[in-house]
């Protein structure tokens, strides 16, 4: 099959960590080059950022990516490129015409808008180019949680649904995002689960750690968004200084740069301000953005990974954690509670939670064969569940699911037609 991902912020070429490039980046590098793997010829197709990027880049037989002209050919925060979806289609169109895909997938609300603009030229005298769509984080979701701090452009309250019903088929990522789509009024013919994985070859459980300066390691894990709730973390850690562990650093990789950009953003300065003001300054360190290859090693080196964010659309660092064998102290929220099962590849807490928090990292501190044990469920469950070649099968076969129903709506409404002229003519 040839198929276009397009996915406008998050090009799979990019650095991750930063306030937009994080699971979204990865899920669609990942499931791409799974897809290619499987035999399919993929293209990507993001927006060209820089001036120096080229045009087109082959990054295997059968799988490219393409810079896409649309607006500034500059970093532009995500929740401002709406106006930019026009020239993007434009470039969508351009290419498809002379290079037909067979399906398209997008991936954000906004590049849905994009896509379904684009697929509606029916380029390459296509009768219906469809289109698949992954939400990968819900307007209404962000809403509720962020309230006024949301930065979405008004327009998402209609066009995410509009891109919603226009779709040929939403692949939903978690149980708890088909919970929202229904809500927003998606029959529920129309969707398909395939959650994101992980990759097994990179994040084993085998391999050097990173060395730590304390007895004991947390680690927190992303783009460094308050929504994130690493001060939940911060916030715990005096609790479990009353509790006995005093000797506990917190290590936070991911921000905008190297340690010292991170420790000067304002995300940044704000969480070490907390931490100063409950006297922990000195047990949180900051590691900035780190590039994938050395991700392993650094889940390798904690007791435990804490994945505290108020909600999480999915989730991909817990399942690298249990990929590498490491607990995890989870939200239990959205992708976070498929992937992490409470008391056997990790433990739920509340989100905003620092006493919960705390009473769990406590929890696995005090006991390594607890630590251990879950450790190596969680390896289990991500080897078994999780593998990208495994949510290729899936979202592959949520693609035939939509080519075949696509023909048969075809077939049936040419048979219609026949039929009307039949009835004509008698
Ligand atoms: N990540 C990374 N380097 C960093 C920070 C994050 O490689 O410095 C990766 C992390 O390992 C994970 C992804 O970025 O693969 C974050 O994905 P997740 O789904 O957990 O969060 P999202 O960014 O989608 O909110």
């Amino acid at each position: 099959m040839k198929i276009s991902m397009v996915s406008e912020h998050a090009s799979p070429l990019a650095a991750l960590g930063g306030v937009d490039a994080g699971g979204q980046n990865v899920h669609v590098a990942a499931l791409s080059a799974a897809l290619a793997r499987r035999g399919h010829d993929v293209t990507v197709y993001t927006r060209r950022d820089a001036e120096d990027l080229p045009g087109r880049v082959r990054i295997s037989p059968r799988l490219e990516v393409v810079h896409v002209q649309a607006g500034p050919t500059a970093p532009v925060p995500k929740d401002e490129l709406l106006p930019f979806m026009g020239e993007l289609a434009n470039g969508l169109a351009h290419d498809w015409a002379r290079r037909p895909p067979d399906l398209v997938h997008g991936h954000f609300w906004m590049s849905g808008v994009a896509a379904l603009d684009a697929a509606r030229r029916k380029p390459g005298g296509s009768v219906h180019l469809p289109v698949v769509q992954t939400f990968h984080a819900l307007g209404t979701v962000k809403r509720r949680h962020q309230g006024l701090a949301d930065t979405s452009p008004v327009e998402r309250q209609w066009l995410e649904p509009s891109v919603g019903q226009g779709a040929d088929r939403i692949i939903a990522t978690c149980s708890d995002e088909v919970f929202e789509l229904k809500a927003m009024g998606i029959p529920p013919e129309k969707i398909s689960i395939a959650p994101c994985g992980v990759d097994l070859d990179l994040f084993t459980g085998s391999g050097r750690a990173d060395k730590r300066n304390r007895t004991h390691r947390i680690l927190s894990v992303g783009r460094l968004v308050p929504r994130k709730g690493v001060e939940v973390v911060i916030r715990a850690l005096p609790l479990l200084r009353d509790a006995g562990f005093g000797d506990v650093e917190l290590l936070i990789v991911g921000g905008g740069g190297d340690a010292t950009a991170t420790e000067s953003d304002a995300e940044g300065r704000r969480l070490l301000a907390i931490a100063a003001e409950l006297g922990v300054r000195e047990h949180v360190i900051f590691r900035g953005q780190l590039p994938r290859e050395a991700m392993p090693e650094i889940f390798r080196s904690a007791d435990a990974v804490a994945c505290t964010p108020w909600y999480e659309p999915f989730g991909i660092v817990p399942l690298e954690a249990m990929a590498c064998g490491v607990p995890v102290v989870a939200s239990a929220v959205g992708g976070l509670r498929d992937t992490v099962v409470d008391g056997s590849t990790g433990l739920h807490v509340p989100p905003l939670d620092p006493r919960a928090t705390a009473a769990a990292l406590a929890r696995l501190l005090s006991d390594k064969g607890l630590r251990e044990e879950l450790g190596r469920a969680g390896q289990q469950r991500a080897r078994a569940r999780y593998s990208w070649d495994r949510v290729a099968a899936e979202t592959e076969k949520a693609y035939l699911q939509t080519v075949t129903a696509n023909a048969t709506a075809r077939r049936l409404g040419a048979a219609g037609q026949v039929h009307a002229v039949e009835g004509a003519v008698l």
